[in-house]
């Protein structure tokens, strides 16, 4: 505890997820339960998620399940709802614009805003586990800062560049219910389905009805 505390006062406040990636990595996948993906279409990926009020051991054998699935689909982020459960929790296993690996995982998260001068675009492709092999370039700020409860229910802040900013703000859309190809212009957004339509998922998803 005393160590958590002095290394979120070394890091500006912001939650330390650099260390012991591949350890903590290892220990929630290998706890967890690997489950199929939802793909575009499944209702469950076009609203808002429920907050966490509960961070009982329910929540931590959900953020193990997610560990588990975002290996087995190669993933750098993973949201609840994309293994189907109506819950604003996201995991994360993702390089930063330096190449530094973070680990982590955010409850009830939210965007901040950014100031002005810290809003730089970042013009790179994006795709989604729940929009399988489509990829599609997407301007995104490339410095993003979530706010949000960690698995015990303390508060926490995020902090996120280049790739890594990318993915806080795509698995915070996510948990409002909107995906990457929502924010694409409608030829865009027809493009991706028509590459995912005319790809095949490289892991389990869960067929929609
Ligand atoms: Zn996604």
């Amino acid at each position: 505890m005393a160590q958590q505390e002095t290394d979120q006062l070394v890091n500006d406040g912001f939650v330390v997820d650099t260390e012991d990636c591949e350890e903590r990595e290892r220990a929630h996948r290998e706890r967890g339960t690997s489950r199929p993906i939802t793909v575009v279409g499944n209702p469950v990926l076009h609203k808002e998620c429920r907050d966490v009020t509960e961070f009982d051991d329910e929540l931590a054998a959900l953020i193990d399940d997610m560990f588990a699935s975002q290996r087995t689909a190669e993933g750098v982020g993973l949201a609840a709802n994309q293994i189907g459960v109506d819950l604003k929790v996201f995991i994360y296993d993702c390089p930063d614009d330096e190449g530094v690996r973070h680990v982590g995982a955010v409850c009830n998260p939210v965007l901040e805003e950014l100031a002005p001068e810290q809003r730089v675009l970042d013009d790179s492709n994006e795709g989604c586990l729940s929009v399988p092999t489509a990829y599609a370039s997407l301007a995104r700020p490339d410095y993003a800062v979530v706010r949000g409860q960690d698995a015990e229910g303390k508060p926490i802040r995020v902090r996120g560049t280049g790739y890594f900013a990318r993915c806080l703000q795509h698995e915070t859309d996510h948990l409002y219910g909107r995906l990457y190809i929502d924010r694409l212009s409608k030829r865009e957004r027809k493009d991706a389905l028509r590459q995912m339509a005319e790809g095949a998922p490289r892991y389990p998803v869960v067929p929609n009805d």
